[in-house]
């Protein structure tokens, strides 16, 4: 029995989209170089501390990508619903934070406007696009962070859910584990859940929480 061979199947079969001569007439081609600074930004995802954590004086906080995936999983698994591209709630989930790799995470508490976060983001979102090389690829991150923003979409808003969801429950976590009180993460997330599913999830967090 023939055995597979990544090696043949990645660089030897000239069809194949890992062909870089033809790939760059490929409008979703990204440049390894431009892949590679892109990357090496979005590793401040992975060690920038969600800044709601940092002030409650959370130990161990959780990183702006830990929240992110745990959000792409919450889309991985939702149920199919009549009009709701499941696929893009998942890309939507990773890729909603992704500014504050350059702006970090702000929070009302910083004094910064809403409007003056937005536009910190939107610079900090364009550039990382010209990062990437600005073909579809970055087109398309581009096009889901405002979507999001602006909760233009069934997916939007289902990922606004996801937002708040994750992090009632990361707050249920630090409260069973380091024996905190986070009871303003539920206050402030309290009747704002646009989708039923995003209800549904979140009353089951809150009644675990009650029973605790
Ligand atoms: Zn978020």
């Amino acid at each position: 029995m023939a055995s597979f061979n990544p090696n043949s199947f990645l660089y030897k079969n000239s069809t194949n989209v890992f062909d870089i001569a033809e790939s760059r007439m490929n409008p979703s081609f990204v440049p390894p170089s431009s892949a590679i600074d892109f990357l090496t930004l979005c590793n401040r995802l992975k060690t920038t501390k969600r800044a709601g954590w940092v002030k409650k004086d959370v130990k161990n906080p959780e990183s702006i990508s830990d929240h992110m995936y745990r959000m792409g999983l919450m889309a991985l698994i939702s149920s199919d619903f009549p009009g709701l591209n499941r696929d893009k709630c998942v890309k939507m989930a990773i890729v909603h934070d992704i500014a504050e790799a350059i702006v970090g995470d702000i929070t009302p508490c910083d004094g910064i406007s809403k409007e003056e976060k937005n536009r910190r983001e939107k610079e900090a979102l364009d550039h990382m696009c010209n990062v990437l090389g600005g073909g579809s690829r970055a087109e398309e991150i581009h096009d889901l962070w405002m979507e999001y923003e602006e909760n233009s979409s069934l997916e939007a808003k289902l990922v606004k859910d996801f937002d708040k969801i994750e992090m009632i429950l990361q707050a249920l976590e630090y409260e069973k584990d380091q024996g905190k009180d986070l009871e303003e993460f539920f206050v402030s997330t309290a009747g704002k859940f646009q989708t039923d599913m995003g209800k549904a999830w979140a009353s089951e967090i809150v009644s675990r929480r009650n029973k605790h």
